[in-house]
């Protein structure tokens, strides 16, 4: 079994403490790898290391930090089988999901390189005769990165690389389930000119290392991408030090199907949303809100549909559609949360039970409910598995209504070939990102910001660069 170290100025730093923790195949629930246990102490090595590196990362003109960046998104590009089996290996997605993941990953870095010769600052007016007022745009120091295990291989990039390119180094701590993948891609970092210190990578648990790193009086941000439970705990540590937070948290996405939709359009866009990742993805489509004059004909196409896909072990058959559940508690959540919607009413039209899969890990079938009410909790609270419960509407008021009377607020997708009814959806529905007649992914130069629970500030785009960046105003009088 494999051991990792933390990965500390370049180098795998063991830690002062003699925990490890284990770290699972969720596919078959054998034990793959031993990860540190972080102390304090180790912490605060990371953290000594990030502080004595930044300053001078800062200082380089910033087109040599975008230089350095190109080097890793050629690294990860070199290697992207290998990156992707560790990614499958602990995590569970499919081998061609993870590949997109590292690709992306890879792509990412780039764009975020690009944006070097554009972190502009400003130029203000004065109301006074002979005077400048400049703002200048500047690194924040030393950024904490708490990663979750859904994406894991994409979150370090989408944490690291922004920073990295406005000049600050990062402290990271990717998830107890998936810490392999991140400690692998600081392997291919030290083989780049990238300078010790910049990129530190500590691993632990949430309520150990992760709580420590959170309350530091010794970051400026603390970037966080999980569970809005987390993202609460986090805030609340981030208060003793009134540090900046940076928060991407849970989703409850609504799908709205109108009667003039392109149904199979509809139907292939929820489906795929409901299996990748086996369903455990932030932005996908956790309700669907049909029309009532076509929900039978969606409702019995999206069975059909998610009833010929297949899961399975993915590094065993390469071909299947979804792998695993991340684990025990993910699957009893999934299982229970369609339990009691049948309880309460529901049909379920397809699924609703463990999947055949004799591999040890916890899969679940791909599921359709029918008959949903808004305040099942399954409509209510994210389900993170591959279960799309539907539910009848009558009007797009309605829809909309029941679309935003929700705690999450991240994403949303419309079906329909009516552009007015578009436009007022897009008016109307309080999210941060609608897709329209599309499935839900967002792009790299978007701004990908949850309102509500969903988060605080965003990622991606030039708003996202611009959370890893401080305001500096001078007054010149001359
Ligand atoms: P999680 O909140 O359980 O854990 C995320 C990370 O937080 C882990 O590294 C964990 O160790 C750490 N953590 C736990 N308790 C902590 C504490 N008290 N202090 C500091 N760190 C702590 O989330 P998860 O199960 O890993 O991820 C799934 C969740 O992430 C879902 O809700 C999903 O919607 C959300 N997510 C959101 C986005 C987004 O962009 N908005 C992207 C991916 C995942």
């Amino acid at each position: 079994m494999k051991t990792y170290q933390n990965f500390i100025n370049n180098r795998w730093e063991p830690s002062s403490g003699d925990a490890f923790l284990e770290v699972n195949n969720p596919s078959t629930g054998a034990s793959i790898s031993r990860v540190p246990e972080s102390t304090a102490e180790d912490l605060a090595k990371a953290l000594d290391a990030a502080h004595a590196a930044q300053p001078a990362w800062a200082r380089r003109p910033a087109i040599e930090r975008a230089n350095l960046l190109r080097q890793v998104s050629a690294k990860l590009r070199q290697n992207v089988a290998f990156l992707a089996r560790t990614i499958v290996e602990e995590q569970g997605k499919t081998l061609g999901l993870a590949e997109v993941e590292v690709n992306f990953t890879a792509d990412y870095i780039d764009y975020m390189a690009e944006w070097a010769r554009r972190i502009e600052g400003e130029i203000i007016p004065s109301d006074r005769p002979g005077e400048n007022i400049f703002l200048f745009r500047e690194p924040i120091g030393v950024i904490g990165g708490i990663l979750p295990w859904n994406f894991p291989f994409f979150l370090v990039a989408r944490k690291m690389a922004p920073a990295l390119v406005c000049g600050n180094a990062v402290v990271l701590k990717p998830s107890e389930e998936t810490p392999n993948n991140a400690f692998e891609f600081c392997r291919l970092l030290a083989e780049t000119d990238l300078p010790p210190g910049l990129v530190n990578l500590v691993s632990g648990t949430g309520g150990g290392v992760g709580r420590l790193l959170a309350e530091s009086d010794r970051i400026g941000l603390i970037s966080f991408t999980g569970s809005v439970a987390t993202g609460s705990r986090i805030m609340a540590a981030a208060a003793k030090n009134i540090t900046k937070v940076n928060l991407e948290l849970g989703g409850k996405a609504p799908a709205i199907v109108l009667s003039d939709a392109d149904l199979d359009l509809a139907v292939n866009a929820v489906k795929s949303s409901r299996l990748i990742n086996s369903g455990q993805v932030c932005n996908c489509a956790e309700r669907v809100y049909v029309h009532e004059k076509v929900a039978a004909e969606f409702t019995e196409k999206l069975a059909r549909a998610m009833s010929a896909a297949r899961c399975g072990n993915p590094l065993v058959d390469t071909l299947v559609d979804y792998g695993p559940m991340i684990n025990k508690q993910g699957f009893d959540k999934v299982d229970s949360l369609v339990r009691s919607a049948v309880t309460q009413g529901a049909q379920i039209v397809t699924g609703g039970d463990r999947a055949d899969v004799t591999e040890g890990g916890h899969y679940y079938q791909p599921t359709v409910l029918a008959g949903c009410r808004h305040d099942m909790e399954i409509i209510r609270k994210e389900i993170f598995g591959p279960v799309a419960p539907v539910v009848s509407v009558s009007s797009l008021d309605e829809a909309i209504a029941l679309a935003n009377d929700s705690e999450y607020g991240l994403t949303s997708s419309i079906y329909t070939r009516d552009l007015s009814a578009a436009m007022r959806a897009c008016r109307e529905i309080r999210f941060g990102e609608t897709y329209i007649n599309r499935e839900n992914f967002e792009a790299m130069q978007g701004f990908h910001a949850g309102w509500r629970k969903s988060g605080i500030g965003g990622a991606d785009g030039k708003h996202g660069l611009h959370e890893f960046l401080q305001t500096h105003v001078v007054y010149i009088q001359a």
